[in-house]
C-alpha cells in the first residue's frame, strides 16, 4: 500500500467494517433461537466477536475467509430485532429472507492485519468468532515485531520525520483555563518551542507540524498529514481540564490509543474527541462507535510497544525536569490517534482547571521547560530506537 494512502485506507476500512450484512429467514417456528447480542472484544493478538442466543445455538459452520472478508453462518438461528444494529453495525444492517432454511449469515470486512479466523462454542448459547493476526512469516516488517526486518531496511524505519500536533485550533479552542487561557494557544506555543528545540537537538530530523497557526484542522486530517509526511513519530499535545474550576486535579499524563479502560480516561477522550463537532458532517469520525474504535486500534497493534516506550520517556523526563506531577501512562480512545501509521502518543501537559498547573503551563518559562523535557524524552526514545535497529 502506498504510504501516502495509509490514513485514507484506514478510514475506508472503518467504513466497511460497519457493513455487516445479516441474512435471516422469517421463521414460523416460534421456538427457534434468536441471537440477542454480539459483543466485540480485543485481546493482545486477536479480536473476538461473541454471538449470544436466547437459547441453544443448534449449529454453526466453519467461517470462510476470502481476502478481507469473512462469511460466518449460524444454523437454526434468527436474529433478534436490531441487536446487531446496536453493537456492530449501527447504520448498515440489512436483513434478507431465505425461504428454504433457517440460518444467519454474517459478512464482515476486516483490516488486512487480521487474516486467520476460527469459531468455537462457549456454552450452549454462545459462539465466539476469533480473528487472529496474520502469520508472522508473511507479515510486513514492523518495528515492534521484527528487528531483523527493520535492519534490512533502515531508511524506512529511521527516525527521520517527527510530526508535532498542536491540539485544537481556530474555532475549536479546547479547554478554557481557570486563568482564561485557551488550550489551543497553549498547545501551539509548546509545539512551536518543541519544533525549535528538536531542530537544534536533531538537525537531520525533519519536523512536521499539523498546524503552525491558529487554524482548525480536522482530527482525521492530522494523522493524514503525518502519514503523507512519512512520519516516524506522532505527538499530539493537549492540556487537561476538569468540568469545574478551580479543581485540585493536577499533573501530566500520556496516552496511547486504546478504548478507555476507566471513567477518567473515557471522560477525557470524550472531551478531546468533541473536536469533531466542529468538523463537516462527512468527517469519518463523526459517528464512530466504541466497537469501531476497537477495530481501529487493531491496525495500530504493531506500534503499541514503541508508543508505550515514548510515553514512558515523556512522563519520566517531564517528572524530572518540570514541577508538573507525573500521573503516568494511560490508554484511551482518542480519535486524533486513530489513523496514525507510526508510533503515536497524546500528551496532556497539565490541567488548565488547576490554578498552579494553569499558571505554569501558560507561562513562557513553563512552556519552554515542558518542550525541553519533551525533546529529552524524544532523544532518549531515538537512542533506544537506534539501538534496536543496530542490534
Ligand atoms: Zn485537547
Amino acid at each position: 500500500m502506498n504510504k501516502a494512502n495509509v490514513g485514507l485506507a484506514t478510514t475506508v476500512i472503518l467504513a466497511v467494517i460497519a457493513n455487516v450484512v445479516v441474512v435471516a429467514s422469517p421463521s414460523t417456528d416460534s421456538v427457534v433461537s434468536k441471537i440477542v447480542s454480539t459483543k466485540l472484544t480485543m485481546t493482545v493478538d486477536s479480536v473476538e466477536i461473541r454471538f449470544r442466543a436466547d437459547r441453544t445455538i443448534p449449529a454453526f459452520q466453519r467461517p470462510e475467509l476470502n481476502g478481507n472478508n469473512i462469511v460466518f453462518r449460524l444454523s437454526g438461528v434468527v436474529h433478534a430485532d436490531s441487536s446487531l444494529a446496536s453493537t456492530l453495525a449501527p447504520a448498515h444492517i440489512a436483513v434478507v429472507a431465505d425461504l428454504i432454511r433457517t440460518f444467519l449469515v454474517y459478512r464482515l470486512t476486516i483490516p488486512p492485519s487480521y487474516h486467520t479466523c476460527t469459531a468455537r462454542r462457549d456454552g450452549p448459547r454462545d459462539v465466539i468468532l476469533t480473528l487472529y493476526t496474520r502469520d508472522a512469516s508473511t507479515n510486513e516488517p514492523r518495528p515492534s515485531e521484527s528487528p531483523s526486518a527493520m535492519r534490512k531496511d533502515r531508511s524506512r524505519w529511521s527516525l527521520d520525520v517527527i510530526v508535532i500536533d498542536a491540539g485544537h485550533g481556530g474555532v475549536d479552542v479546547g479547554a478554557e483555563g481557570v486563568n482564561g487561557v485557551y488550550e489551543k494557544d497553549v498547545t501551539l506555543s509548546i509545539a512551536k518551542k518543541l519544533r525549535a528545540l528538536l531542530q537544534a537537538a536533531m538537525p537531520t530530523t525533519k519536523v512536521v507540524m499539523t498546524r503552525d497557526d491558529d487554524t482548525f484542522v480536522e482530527l482525521y486530517r492530522r494523522t493524514q498529514i503525518a502519514n503523507e509526511s512519512n512520519g516516524k513519530l506522532f505527538i499530539s499535545i493537549h492540556c487537561n481540564s476538569m468540568p469545574t474550576k478551580p479543581h485540585p486535579a493536577h499533573g501530566c499524563e500520556t496516552y496511547i490509543l486504546r478504548p478507555g479502560r476507566n471513567d477518567d480516561a473515557a471522560r477525557l477522550a470524550a472531551r478531546e474527541n468533541a473536536s469533531v463537532r466542529f468538523e463537516k458532517s462527512q468527517s469519518p469520525y463523526a459517528s464512530m462507535t466504541q466497537d469501531q474504535l476497537i477495530v481501529a486500534t487493531m491496525a495500530q497493534r504493531s506500534f503499541v510497544q514503541l508508543s508505550e516506550k515514548l510515553a514512558s520517556y515523556v512522563q519520566r523526563f517531564v517528572r524530572k525536569e518540570t514541577p508538573i506531577e507525573d500521573r503516568g501512562v494511560s490508554q484511551a480512545g482518542f480519535f486524533v490517534l486513530v489513523g496514525a501509521s507510526m508510533p503515536n502518543i497524546l500528551f496532556e501537559t497539565a490541567f488548565l482547571s488547576n490554578t498552579s498547573d494553569a499558571a505554569y503551563i501558560s507561562s513562557a518559562r513553563g512552556q519552554q521547560e515542558m518542550a525541553s523535557s519533551m525533546v529529552n524524552a524524544i532523544s532518549a526514545y531515538a537512542t533506544s530506537y537506534r539501538s534496536l535497529l543496530e542490534k
